[in-house]
């Protein structure tokens, strides 16, 4: 695999700890700072293109502060960008693939060269952390790097993945293809790097893509075109079309032209592109593919063999790292009774611990959620989640001007509560207790989801059968169940959790090609 690019490695995170580094992030801070409220174009057709529609993304630790002010699409425009996406596909797909692959490998160095860049836009538009927001970006450079090098074995005759039978008289063989024109509609929650490796996949597969990135963080989408132009992907190649999903979607999806959509979000809005884009349109001649990537209820099992307190930290980690905002997020802790009071008791001295405050403040381990509608819906939840289960920690908003929520848990939660099956997305943890090992086993397998989740004991045998009957996509064992890594962990879920595409992992760009056996007779 390694071929003229090296192996693989993942991007190492930044050392915050070190003081010229905290200095150059607070001067990429301030930098950043500089240019909030700025206008950015469309990228439509190779163009910029302005509508006079403006959408405002704002700070999500202080929503008066206007980070950004965009040109908004309509249905106009997105179908316009689907067709001119779709004209430029028959020239784009037959670029050869290692010209493909060196853009890619340049993206990735020009988000490195401007990591601190980045990390302050994802602090500032996405309200994340300092190392949060590095991770993001890590994962982002991941990406490009990861797929140029997937691609490599793709596009190679030899590769292990073409070795193809060959009869006698014959020359048999198989090639990928790209497919065509795709729409890319990624979440605000990992802005930058679930957009750059939708993208980049697609991209580096030979397809063209027009990006409509979420409405909460277009900055960040924006700052990305900028590279993919500076890398030297033609600008034909993709297309950003920032609009409301509810406004702009539809046509994306619905549009014949457009021959797949990759999808990461909110399992409703995941089901109804996937129910939209089977309808075929007049002058559609293929089946659109759709891959989408959708949302979790993510369990970490606490046996009563564990290391109580590394299961106590992997679960606070898990569950409150970036406000509980991430789809592998742990929601629900499901504790063996026989450590159940013990837990608890390690698990709110713990939380107490916890600050909460603004992104850009090192100080904060939670930053904001993303939204006021975000805020209302958590809190929603929390008030549910009081009268199902009984409150020990948290429980309201948190002080400031920001989307502040306290880090809250909610214990004795049952298997049928709203709170247990629900994804909330803020956060709240519910706990549960279960009588053994096989019942902590029921409880974490029984909702509709099936994303990620995480074993901690120290019994062999339990471990055994957590790999066998955790139906989990990403299964951790005595470790947290967040921090998914480029090329080690693929990810992707189970049942409403999506369509298990395994991103970052070697068999992703297939999402993104299809392919052709050729037969010739000798
Ligand atoms: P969301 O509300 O479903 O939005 C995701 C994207 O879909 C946004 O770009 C949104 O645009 C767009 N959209 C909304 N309505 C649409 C429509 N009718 N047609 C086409 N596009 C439409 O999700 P989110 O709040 O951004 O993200 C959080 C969710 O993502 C959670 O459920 C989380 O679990 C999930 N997630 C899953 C994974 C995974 O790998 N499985 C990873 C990360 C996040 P607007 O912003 O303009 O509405």
């Amino acid at each position: 695999m390694p071929g003229p690019l090296g192996p693989f490695h993942n991007e190492p995170l930044t050392d915050f700890s070190q003081p010229g580094i905290r200095a150059a992030m607070e001067a990429a801070l301030a930098r950043v700072r500089s240019e909030f409220g700025r206008e950015y174009c469309l990228w439509i057709a190779g163009a910029p293109q302005t509508t006079g529609d403006l959408l405002t993304s704002v700070n999500p630790s202080k929503p008066s502060e206007i980070v950004g002010r965009h040109h908004k699409a309509g249905a106009e425009l997105a179908a316009r960008a689907v067709e001119d996406a779709h004209a430029y596909f028959a020239e784009w797909g037959r670029t050869p693939a290692a010209h493909r692959v060196e853009l890619a490998v340049r993206a990735a160095a020009l988000i490195r060269e401007r990591k601190l860049e980045f990390d302050a836009w994802l602090v500032y538009e996405a309200g994340k952390t300092w190392p949060e927001a590095d991770a993001d970006v890590s994962e982002a450079i991941d990406f490009c790097e990861y797929y140029a090098r997937q691609m490599l074995r793709y596009a190679s005759p030899e590769a292990p993945a073409q070795t193809i039978v060959q009869l006698p008289g014959e020359r048999d063989e198989m090639v990928y293809l790209p497919l065509g024109a795709g729409v890319i509609i990624p979440p605000w929650n990992f802005p930058l790097a679930i957009m750059t490796g939708m993208t980049m996949a697609a991209l580096v597969s030979g397809n063209t893509v027009v990006i409509k990135p979420s409405s909460e963080t277009p900055t960040i989408a924006a700052k990305f075109t900028e590279v993919l132009r500076a890398a030297g992907f033609p600008p034909r190649s993709f297309a950003l079309c920032v609009g409301s999903g509810s406004v702009v979607g539809d046509t994306l999806v619905e549009h014949p032209k457009t021959r797949f959509v990759s999808f990461t979000g909110s399992r409703d809005v995941g089901l109804r592109i996937n129910e939209l884009a089977a309808k075929p349109h007049r002058g559609q001649i293929w089946i659109k593919r759709v891959v989408a990537e959708m949302g979790g209820k993510d369990a970490i099992i606490v046996d009563r063999e564990a290391d109580l307190d590394s299961a106590v930290t992997g679960v606070v980690q898990s569950a409150y790292g970036y406000q509980g905002q991430k789809c592998s997020a742990c929601s629900r802790a499901i504790v063996d009774e026989a450590v159940y009071d013990a837990f608890l008791e390690k698990l709110k001295a713990k939380v107490a611990e916890l600050t909460v405050g603004s992104s850009d403040d090192p100080s904060s381990y939670m930053g904001p959620v993303i939204s006021a509608g975000a805020r209302k819906t958590i809190l929603d939840y929390i008030e549910i989640g009081k009268r199902e289960g009984r409150l020990i920690a948290g429980g309201g908003a948190a002080p400031g001007d920001g989307f502040f929520i306290q880090p809250t848990v909610i214990a004795d939660v049952e298997s049928g509560a709203r709170i247990f099956q629900e994804e909330i997305f803020g956060p709240v943890l519910a706990v549960t207790r279960a009588r053994d090992f096989d019942h902590a086993l029921a409880l974490a397998n029984a909702t509709e989801y099936g994303l990620t989740g995480a074993v901690y004991s120290k019994n062999p045998e339990k471990i055994r059968k957590a790999r066998e009957d955790f139906f989990a996509g990403n299964l951790y064992l005595n470790r947290k169940c967040t921090g998914a890594m480029v090329g080690a962990h693929p990810f992707g879920g189970f049942n409403m959790s999506g369509t298990d595409s395994k991103a970052g992992g070697p068999d992703y760009l297939l999402q993104f090609l299809q392919a052709k056996s050729i037969a010739e007779k000798l």
